[in-house]
């Protein structure tokens, strides 16, 4: 079959499974679990894998799963990558009540753009050579770092990321090239965007320690740990002047707790923060600098600190012939398809970029800001059927004709990090 003839046919099977599709963007919204915990989700992205015959991995870093479209010898393998979680956003008037929790980063929406996507190239994965991987990912939001620095202290999880798990138990091994995909607010009324570049980062858990002292008979007893991780905060304000414009260095602690009883010197106080940058070397310097600071506001008021420096994600870097490929396939399906510029966000799609060619498409169908009580979903076609579509042209042309264009992209690739060097890598990151 000719590849138009190819492409017409997913195009045919996504069209005819569009109701399916939105149901389950539908069925996912309502279903939202931070990372790591997506445990009902996870058997819902199963369900439809068994529906569909796909041989699937499970349990892959605590929550996350594989589908194979075709018998594992077939090579190269492409994966279209699903993030399984959410986000804890009480104020959120659609979140769980219960939780707090909701998909106000939108990642149900990958997670059905890769089914989708998947139905479509079902219908023709037989005339096409290699492979494609539906890869379900827990924990992109690096969030809640208490409990994944305590899943990491048990040995069940290395990395705080699911997709830096995801390496690190070899789940990577056997892939060529990934393309994920993410909601945007950005596309102004465009549906589909690709391009752009996004930080990297070092997270911290800050611990603080004073001494507890009864506070208004005998605070000159205590040591107040509060006023160490104010002043040490304060240090990081200061250094922000001698931050490079395009470092893009961003730093935004939150306290997780702010001692213990209104009546006491507080004693403990915890935080949690990023150190964001473009490059890893803007990174370690602005860490460097951080470090010093909130040191120093323990040393002000003779209390001690703990700074527990963990890898984050590395800074992102579409490969520019793969996501030439995507882009191709975007304009095939929309005439206007905007290129994003650099993001201070981040996403551990850049760490997968750092081993293999990476890929993402940005998709539009949403209104209000990520990360915000405004994300709101309008459009179910265009954040769900249409990223489908996208993505199922661009495989069906990467794996067209003995996979030529995806064997000569992964060819042309120099990885950043070799993919066995990859934890040792990290860890050295926070030496
Ligand atoms: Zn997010
Ligand atoms: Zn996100």
């Amino acid at each position: 079959m000719s590849k138009e003839a190819l492409k017409k046919q997913a195009l045919k099977t996504i069209d005819e499974k569009a109701d399916e599709i939105k149901k389950i963007g539908d069925d996912l919204w309502k279903i939202p679990e931070v990372g790591y915990r997506e445990y009902k989700t996870a058997e819902y992205v199963e369900t439809q894998y068994a529906q569909m015959g796909w041989h699937y991995q499970d349990k892959l870093a605590l929550t996350g799963s594989k589908a194979y479209l075709k018998p594992k010898k077939h090579t190269p393998t492409i994966a279209i990558v699903g993030e399984l979680d959410s986000l804890d956003i009480p104020t959120h008037p659609e979140a769980d009540p219960k939780t707090g929790w909701v998909h106000a980063c939108g990642h149900h929406a990958q997670v059905t753009a890769m089914l989708g996507t998947g139905f479509g190239l079902d219908a023709v994965k037989e005339e096409l050579d290699g492979n494609v991987a539906l890869l379900a990912v827990p924990a992109e939001e690096l969030i809640q770092m208490g409990f994944r620095n305590s899943l990491r202290e048990e040995k069940k999880i290395t990395f705080m990321g699911g997709k830096q798990e995801f390496i690190h138990i070899g789940a990577m091994n056997d892939i060529d090239l990934t393309i994920g995909s993410h909601s945007s607010g950005s596309l102004k009324g465009a549906r589909l965007g690709t391009g752009g570049t996004e930080n990297g980062f070092i997270a911290k858990l800050v611990k603080y320690k004073g001494m507890e002292a009864h506070a208004g008979d005998h605070p000159d007893e205590g040591i107040n740990a509060l006023n160490a991780a104010m002043l040490g905060i304060m240090g990081a304000h200061a250094n922000r002047e001698t931050f490079r414009d395009e470092d893009h260095i961003r730093f935004h602690p939150i306290i997780t707790k702010g001692g213990e009883i209104v009546n006491n010197v507080p004693a403990e106080v915890n935080m949690e923060s990023f150190v964001r940058g473009a490059t890893v070397e803007s990174i370690k310097n602005a860490n460097k600098k951080v470090n010093n600071a909130l040191r120093a506001g323990a040393m002000a008021v003779g209390a001690s600190v703990e700074i527990i420096d963990v890898p984050g994600y590395m800074p992102y870097h579409r490969d520019p012939w793969l996501d030439a490929v995507l882009r191709e396939n975007c304009l095939q399906l929309e005439e206007r398809v905007p290129i994003g510029g650099h993001s201070c966000g981040s996403t551990d799609l850049g760490d997968f970029s750092c081993i293999h060619p990476t890929t993402s498409l940005e998709m539009g169908g949403i209104t209000g800001n990520h990360h915000h009580r405004t994300y709101q979903i309008v459009d179910k076609e265009t954040l769900y059927v249409l990223p489908a579509k996208a993505l199922a042209l661009t495989v069906i042309d990467l794996l067209y004709d003995g996979a030529s264009k995806a064997k000569e992209i992964k060819e042309k690739f120099n990885p950043v990090i070799p993919r066995d060097e990859y934890t040792k890598f990290m860890e050295r990151l926070v030496d």
